[in-house]
């Protein structure tokens, strides 16, 4: 898509939906979307004693640690949590996780369960992130980000009921096909197609949207073929299949539940896709792994000072406060998210001061939900992939493997952005949770007597983040962005939030690659 028709695009989402879906829009139309990975980064051998000061072990912070201990700098890093990742990060049974306002969450859920309540899936383009999955041995399976027999649901059409997102696709297709049959053959397409392309367009049309000879989008073989049968077709007598009928064209239209048929279409959500097995904290888990000793955990960073010489980092534990701590270095790369950062006192110069104060987090609600066994796939054959429906959970999850496997399984429950997340995270967890049943229940109507257990993420209440990415708009960008990315005397930032891929762990690497890269240049000027 080119940019002005891009951009006419993500203003019409915007006038529509708000500006947050519009944000979301953006970073999932890949907008903002390429990777600029170049293969690994090697940095030459630092003068002797050189020392980087790394706060926040997140992805960003644990591959600026990886490269510049690799070069031979002496790396020190300051995490907050009492685990490697960040937001890069799985939720397990015996998992504990307190927010923002005290509320602690105990994991329930069973050996081999687990929700993502951040990252979850690795474009097959995002090259720098996938080169650290491969370094570290990190096992990969496929994420399924389009399944044809998951559901599109509006409370408000057809009845309320769940729709297949085959169908409701078949019949977008086929109704498009078929309206623009009709202007070809009464030639009101004449300027912009030629003769000779007419005919090879109606082929296409024909084709694309399952038409008949005539040119029309009617009950067919063929067209269920694409939208699934009344009867599917059988063995020995009684084996004749029976198509199924198509919803009306003012039905499709008028539902807007075409608007499910993109999620799969952009740059960002084309197979493949990949998830790490086991869950996305097997990421940061390795990298933390990797990185050993030389990671300090429950390090709360509470202060960042720079002179001539170097920078200074007080800390105190994270879970008990008391006695300050301080680690120094003679360069700093700080990942902490702004919205912590920007409460966090620290000598920087007003430009890149102003640059951290004016970028907030988007809020983004997860609920993770176990159920006793997985019926979405016994009883509607849904293996994998999403549902999304206007209720205020917007999208469900289905878990993308262990297919088949007899017993219990964890679904997304919920995630949102923009304003249902913000609600949600004025609820308890509780309620988060009893909100994502009682809206999958109209889905799902097996969800209250299956269920068992869940866990509910509000990203604007986890305290080491206070939000899921950095809200960047293009005038803030404008304005602001290379005084967020600028050397300040000692300290530079990595972090998703300085890269043009915000929200994608490919942002927070490549960020943290072109950081250490102009650091190292100015470490190695004389
Ligand atoms: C809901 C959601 C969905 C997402 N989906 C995807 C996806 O599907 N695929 C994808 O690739 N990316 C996705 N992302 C984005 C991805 O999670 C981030 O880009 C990436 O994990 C951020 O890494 P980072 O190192 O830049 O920042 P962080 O992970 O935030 O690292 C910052 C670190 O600083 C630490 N810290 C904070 N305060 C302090 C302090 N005072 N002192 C010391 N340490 C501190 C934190 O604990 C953290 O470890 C998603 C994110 C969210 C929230």
């Amino acid at each position: 898509m080119s940019d002005p028709s891009r951009r006419s695009l993500l203003n019409m989402i915007g006038v529509v939906a708000g500006s947050a879906a519009m944000y979301h829009a953006m970073t999932e139309l890949g907008y903002a979307g390429e990777s600029n990975f170049t293969g690994p980064i090697k940095l030459s051998p630092p003068p002797p004693g050189s020392s980087v000061l790394i706060l926040g072990a997140g992805v960003a912070g644990m591959v600026a640690a990886m490269e510049l201990r690799d070069a031979g700098y002496q790396v020190r890093v300051l995490e907050y949590n009492g685990r490697p990742g960040g937001r890069n990060w799985s939720l397990y049974g015996g998992d504990s996780y307190t927010e923002l306002g005290g509320a602690t969450q105990h994991v329930q859920f069973d050996p081999g369960q687990y929700i993502n309540p951040g990252p979850w899936r690795l474009p097959y383009h995002h090259h720098a992130i996938l080169h650290y999955v491969r370094r570290l041995n990190v096992a990969l399976e496929p994420f399924t980000q389009v399944n044809f027999n998951a559901y599109v649901h509006s409370t408000n059409h057809y009845g309320g009921k769940p729709q297949r997102y085959r169908q409701v696709q078949a019949d977008f297709h086929g109704h498009v096909a078929e309206l623009l049959a009709k202007c070809t053959k009464q030639s009101a397409l004449d300027q912009t197609v030629s003769k000779e392309d007419r005919e090879i367009l109606m082929l296409a049309l024909r084709d694309w949207g399952a038409l008949n000879e005539n040119y029309e989008y009617k009950k067919s073989f063929v067209g269920s073929m694409r939208r699934g049968f009344e009867v599917d077709p059988g063995g020995g007598i009684n084996s004749v299949p029976v198509p199924s009928e198509p919803s009306a064209l003012s039905d499709v239209i008028q539902s807007r539940l075409w608007s499910a048929i993109a999620s799969g279409h952009n740059y960002e959500m084309q197979s493949a896709i990949f998830q790490p097995k086991g869950g996305m904290g097997m990421i940061g888990k390795a990298m933390g792994k990797d990185l050993g000793p030389l990671i300090e955990y429950n390090c709360k960073v509470i202060d960042i000072r720079q002179d001539e010489k170097g920078v200074t980092a007080t800390y105190v534990d994270s879970r008990k406060g008391g006695e300050k701590r301080t680690a120094s270095a003679g360069w700093c790369i700080c990942t902490i998210p702004t919205p912590i950062l920007s409460q966090i006192p620290m000598n920087v110069g007003p430009a890149m001061k102003a640059a951290i104060d004016q970028l907030p987090y988007m809020a983004a609600l997860k609920v993770g939900l176990q159920f006793k066994r997985r019926f979405w796939e016994e009883d509607e054959q849904i293996y994998g992939g999403h549902t999304y429906t206007n209720l205020p959970n917007a999208q469900i999850g289905y878990p993308m493997w262990d297919y088949f496997s007899k017993g219990k399984g964890v679904l997304l429950g919920a995630y949102t952005f923009g304003r249902p997340a913000y609600i949600a995270a004025s609820k308890s967890p509780e309620d988060r949770i009893k909100d994502a049943l009682a809206h999958g229940s109209q889905i799902h109507p097996q969800y209250m007597s299956e269920f068992e257990n869940g866990v509910a993420v509000a990203w604007h209440r986890v305290p080491w983040a206070l939000g899921c990415q950095g809200t960047w708009t293009d005038q803030r960008r404008e304005e602001h962005y290379n005084n967020l990315c600028a050397l300040d005397g000692r300290i530079m930032l990595a972090n998703e939030h300085a890269s043009r891929l915000p929200g994608w762990q490919e942002g927070s690497v490549l960020s943290a690659l072109d950081a250490i890269g102009r650091l190292h240049a100015r470490v190695m000027k004389p």
